[in-house]
């Protein structure tokens, strides 16, 4: 490994917690999932998305306002408006929300509508990019690169860390391999390998990984065997209507049941999901 000084794991068992928000952390014993459409596309589809998803429950929403699209005539996302969307839904339902950043100049908007900011695969070793994010007050969720290996990955991180944000969160997001019936192939043993390598949260994606939505829910409960701290899944109002990625997208009711299942995953590896939405801090406080 290169000199990887802050990402790498110094002596056994430290885990960096990384926080979402007062009640939602990655990295303890209770998994964060993250679940949402890839774009954000409209205002009533996050509320609905908000509604299902906060009572199944998950911790956080995902859906991109600004979108690394392999075609530039595809939709490009809404933009500023996404984000607004996506800041509506957050004090609206009280969770929080994580979307994708893909330029220094969308950091200041982004950082001021979620509560996370996502580094997409294709931007894994934009270095300016990730100098920048260093600088920013919030926690940065780091995808795997398309072909990245292990070592590129965590010198992403290492970036990161080493521009003065601690708050990082890997990402497995599967790669590419000469095979396409899979859209890529989900590496559990990096999860694995990150989880001892380095101290921090590592989560995983399976539906870039796999592409397909019938082979979501399997590879989420791999995922969560291997040991992963989190997930973050596609999921739509209308699945085959998503205006991106709609192959991989499942049903509002199908995330629910997911949640449900992956419950007993999480115990056999001595980990828990919530059953219940985290208390508002105003809850919370008042229990004080
Ligand atoms: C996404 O999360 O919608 C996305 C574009 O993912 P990735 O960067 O992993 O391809
Ligand atoms: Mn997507």
């Amino acid at each position: 490994m290169l000199n990887a000084k802050l990402a790498i794991q110094s002596h056994s068992d430290h885990q960096t917690i990384v926080r979402l928000s007062e009640q939602v952390a990655f990295g303890g014993a209770e998994l964060v999932i993250i679940a949402g459409p890839c774009t954000v596309e409209n205002r009533p589809q996050m509320e609905k998305v908000a509604t299902a998803l906060k009572a199944a429950p998950v911790q956080a929403l995902r859906g991109g306002a600004y979108k690394p699209r392999t075609s530039p005539y595809s939709f490009q996302g809404l933009g500023l408006e996404g984000l607004e969307i996506l800041s509506e839904v957050r004090s609206g339902h009280q969770i929080p929300v994580v979307t994708e950043v893909m330029s220094i100049a969308q950091i200041e908007s982004v950082a001021t509508h979620a509560d996370m900011l996502q580094v997409g695969s294709r931007n894994m070793q934009n270095f300016d990019l990730l100098k920048a994010l260093g600088q920013v007050d919030k926690p940065v969720l780091l995808k795997r690169g398309l072909a990245a290996t292990i070592e590129e990955f965590v010198m992403a991180a290492e970036y990161i860390l080493s521009h003065g944000n601690s708050q990082v969160v890997l990402c497995e997001r599967g790669i590419r391999s000469f095979d396409d019936y899979t859209r890529n192939v989900l590496d559990l043993g990096a999860v694995a390998a990150l989880k001892q390598l380095t101290h921090l949260p590592v989560i995983v994606d399976p539906s870039h990984a796999v592409g397909k939505r019938e082979l979501v829910a399997p590879l989420a409960k791999a995922a969560v065997a291997s040991g992963a701290d989190g997930l973050i899944i596609e999921c739509h109002p209308e699945p085959e209507k998503s205006l991106s990625d709609a192959r991989q997208a499942i049903s509002l009711e199908n995330m629910v049941n997911l949640v449900r299942e992956l419950r007993p995953v999480a115990v056999a590896v001595g980990r828990q999901i919530a059953e219940s939405f985290p208390l508002s801090p105003l809850a919370v406080s008042s229990l004080m």
